[in-house]
């Protein structure tokens, strides 16, 4: 067979979802013209995982409403999309992906954008009433069970149990949240955050059980039995809302370098040659011997795939962005940026006339960390960009909210 040059064996694509999408619109922008595919394992258009726990969950939402890009956008650009099809082994010697199936698809620059599973938990008994939310799928499943059940139980207190709490109970439906942590949102949030989400939450009739550790399930004729550190409750359905597992098995095999999801540097190069590792199956190494940062998040999928498109397109690669993420439980919009380090000092920014609101700043020697806003989304914005360019700020202007936001540069040392 003659060698196909780097043009004709062009770029695969390995998933189509947040990640996959940008990093395809952004290839073209920049002029990139080889062979471009992407392969997906869903057979679905490509579409947008947010409003899998929101919107979707209160009804009327078709797919054609949440799609990526409209299906004429694969076509205009030239990219090949191969749905319903899933990529089983990468052989990164001879520069090719095999596809269920037995065909084989050569590349000269490989991405893997495969995303992250639901994680579920171990000894679930099986069954109708046990849901994850993931998926299209998924999300319609879920959906359709709560509008026939009347008491919903959530395990896991983070983003996608709090927004499916939120959802369960817009829709009328009872529902308990266990977690085993002391408090919400522990793994994102300071502890005033945490404590603020918990009162919006109960405020809404959401019941909060913190600190406490589910021990079995059993599913029994449409209810579910949860036997917990607390005690004995029961439910008709129940949602497993534990975080993610990075899909990280196709590279593993391959031999890729894989810590807890797939390791890849500042340019998210992984540890084989032109193959490039995209989203939330990825954990990036921004400096040499720096700890592996892992962000599940739209913002981080885009930027990501942002940057990959500039590398393989020969550009300038854009800046680190500041990581940013948005939810939204009830009506109320909860926004973080930056990353909190350990000690940094804790500002909270009091919110006149909004009791709703909440903003906690977070500052190392006098230059903001991170933010978390809820309903503040003019904190949001001042402290990204403040994060952004490291100006110092003064703490007491900080925390008197007759200071406007845009003056609170700290005075010249
Ligand atoms: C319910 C829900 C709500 C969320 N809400 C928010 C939010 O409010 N704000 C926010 O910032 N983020 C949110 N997120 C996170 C955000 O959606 C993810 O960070 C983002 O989807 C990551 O994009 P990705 O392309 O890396 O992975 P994914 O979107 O997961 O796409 C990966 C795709 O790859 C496919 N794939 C995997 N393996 C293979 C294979 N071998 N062959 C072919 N295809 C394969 C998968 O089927 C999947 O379609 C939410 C996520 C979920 C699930």
């Amino acid at each position: 067979m003659a060698t196909l040059t780097a043009m004709e064996a062009g770029v695969v694509v390995i998933g189509a979802g947040h990640a996959a999408c940008q990093f395809a619109a952004s290839l073209r922008q920049l002029g990139w013209n080889g062979a471009l595919t992407l392969v997906s394992a869903e057979p679905h258009l490509p579409y947008q995982r947010p409003p899998l726990s929101k919107a979707c969950l209160q009804g009327g939402v078709a797919q054609s409403d949440i799609l990526l890009r409209p299906a004429a956008f694969y076509e205009s650009i030239a990219c090949r999309l191969l749905a319903g099809r899933a990529v089983v082994a990468i052989d990164t010697r001879r520069k090719l992906v095999r596809l269920d199936g037995g065909s084989e698809l050569p590349y000269a620059q490989l991405v893997l954008a495969t995303g992250a599973a639901a994680r579920t938990w171990p000894r679930l008994p099986a069954g109708e009433s046990v849901h994850v939310l993931r998926t299209w799928d998924d999300a319609q499943a879920l959906g359709a069970a709560l509008g026939r059940i009347r008491r919903l139980a959530v395990l896991g207190a983070g983003y996608i149990g709090l927004e499916v709490a939120a959802a369960a109970r817009k829709r009328g439906v009872a529902v308990d949240v266990f977690e085993a942590a002391p408090r919400v949102l522990q793994r994102s949030v300071g502890m005033a955050t945490s404590a603020h989400v918990e009162n919006l939450h109960r405020a809404q009739g959401v019941a909060l059980h913190l600190g406490t550790a589910i021990t079995s399930v059993r599913a029994e004729d449409h209810a579910i039995a949860l036997e917990t550190s607390h005690g004995l409750f029961t439910a008709d359905a129940l949602v497993i809302g534990i975080g993610a597992q990075p899909r990280v098995e196709l590279a593993r095999e391959a031999g890729l370098q894989c810590g807890h999801a797939i390791r890849v540097d500042a340019q998210c190069r992984t540890s084989a040659d032109e193959v490039f590792a995209i989203g939330d199956c990825t954990e990036q190494v921004l400096h040499p011997g720096a700890e592996p940062v892992r962000l599940e998040s739209v913002q981080n999928a885009t930027d990501q795939a942002k940057c990959v498109a500039a590398v393989i397109a020969g550009r300038p690669v854009p800046p680190m962005p500041v990581p940013w993420f948005w939810s939204d439980q009830f009506d109320h919009r909860i926004q973080v940026a930056g990353r909190a380090g350990a000690g940094d000092a804790t500002v909270l920014r009091p919110q006149p006339g909004k009791p709703q609101a909440h903003a906690a700043w977070y500052l190392r020697e006098g230059r903001v960390t991170a933010v978390e806003a809820v309903d503040a989304p003019e904190d949001f914005m001042a402290a990204r960009q403040l994060i952004k360019t490291g100006q110092r700020v003064d703490m007491a202007r900080l925390a008197d909210p007759e200071v406007a936001l845009r003056c609170l540069a700290a005075p010249a040392a």
